[in-house]
């Protein structure tokens, strides 16, 4: 059986990487895959969040999920808060991983930063509890942006553990679903950093809430350099910031950057950002609107969650049973 997981945390600020690296696709999954769509809360507090903050941004995540084509009728979305098997499980598998699997988590490494002593303890077992997100359904196939690579490593080494630790086959080795274009969308800033909610530059990204007018503003202040384009991506070696804007054409339009790169060749940034201003804002242009709208019914949104996580917590409850009979809990 074939069952698809992802998740987006509502830590503010939904981008373009979040649209192109896992949205997008999460739409295109329903038609052929059973799918849950999760906006996970409780990852986002492993930073501080502003308690009415997060109230506002978990409406806002949920939104942008219905807004770029998540079906809440077909497809399961819910705040994972609300199911607590998420919870339990991480319990248990804080004690199936192994400090030497996290301490090579590089994510950890980038948001804890220079002051990690002062960082939480959520954060450093963060993908536990991601692995607890994906086991607890048996999801077999996770749709995510690059960057989210090595947790569903982790998670798969995870699952194994517990298979042979308990002499189970409770669990699935779990695929990751990466797209080729638009699978790590960098920063406008800087080419080397990944565009971020937490990056705290606004020029770094463009927002699913961005009017027409801020997006042609950050697109016009992203960094290039003053080379033209050449006829073939591989051309663009060395060229980081200029690359990521081809790359976000071709994956907005649905292209490959050598084609991109064929038809614009030979001109300067300056055309080519006029043409990624049109682009970006005609395909974000009715996803903004649309989450403008939902997040004005906010009792809406909250009902689509609540049934979410019932319809959520009744895949959960079996498989959460089971696991506790394996590990020796009585129940
Ligand atoms: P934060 O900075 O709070 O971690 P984020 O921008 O990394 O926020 P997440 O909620 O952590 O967003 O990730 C949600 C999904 O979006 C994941 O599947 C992740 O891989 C994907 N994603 C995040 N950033 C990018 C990006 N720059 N390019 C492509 N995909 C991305
Ligand atoms: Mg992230």
């Amino acid at each position: 059986q074939n069952r698809v997981f992802s998740g987006a945390q509502p830590s503010g600020n939904m981008h373009l990487g979040n649209y192109l690296g896992a949205f997008r696709n999460w739409v295109k999954l329903q038609d052929s895959f059973e799918c849950i769509y999760c906006v996970v809360d409780m990852h986002a507090i492993t930073v501080w969040q502003d308690p009415a903050d997060l109230v506002a941004q978990t409406r806002e995540a949920a939104a942008a999920y219905i807004a770029a084509g998540v079906n809440p009728e077909k497809s399961i979305l819910f705040n994972q808060s609300q199911v607590s098997g998420h919870a339990e499980l991480a319990w248990i598998f804080n004690c199936v991983s192994r400090l030497g699997w996290l301490n090579r988590m590089t994510q950890f490494k980038d948001k804890a930063g220079k002051n990690r002593e002062n960082a939480s303890t959520g954060l450093y077992v963060y993908p536990n509890l991601m692995a607890a997100d994906i086991l607890l359904y048996q999801a077999t196939h996770v749709p995510v942006g690059e960057d989210q690579k090595q947790h569903l490593e982790l998670t798969r080494d995870i699952a194994q553990k517990f298979n042979n630790d308990f002499g189970v086959e409770m669990f699935p080795l779990t695929e990751p679903i990466i797209q080729e274009e638009g699978a790590r969308i960098m920063s406008l800033r800087d080419g080397s950093a990944k565009m971020s909610k937490s990056d705290p530059s606004e020029y770094s990204r463009i927002n699913l809430n961005d009017d027409a007018d801020a997006i042609a503003l950050k697109i016009r202040k992203a960094k290039t350099d003053p080379e033209p384009l050449p006829a073939l991506a591989k051309d663009l070696e060395g060229r980081p910031e200029a690359l990521n804007l081809v790359g976000i054409y071709a994956a907005l339009t649905d292209r490959t950057r050598d084609s991109v790169c064929t038809e614009f060749e030979g001109q300067g940034f300056a055309e080519f950002k006029k043409a990624l201003t049109d682009v970006a804002v005609s395909k974000l242009s009715p996803i903004t609107g649309e989450m403008r709208r939902l997040i004005a019914a906010p009792d809406h949104i909250d009902a689509v969650l609540r049934q979410g996580a019932e319809r959520a917590s009744a895949i959960a409850a079996p498989i959460l049973k089971d696991v506790k009979k394996a590990v020796g809990f009585i129940g």
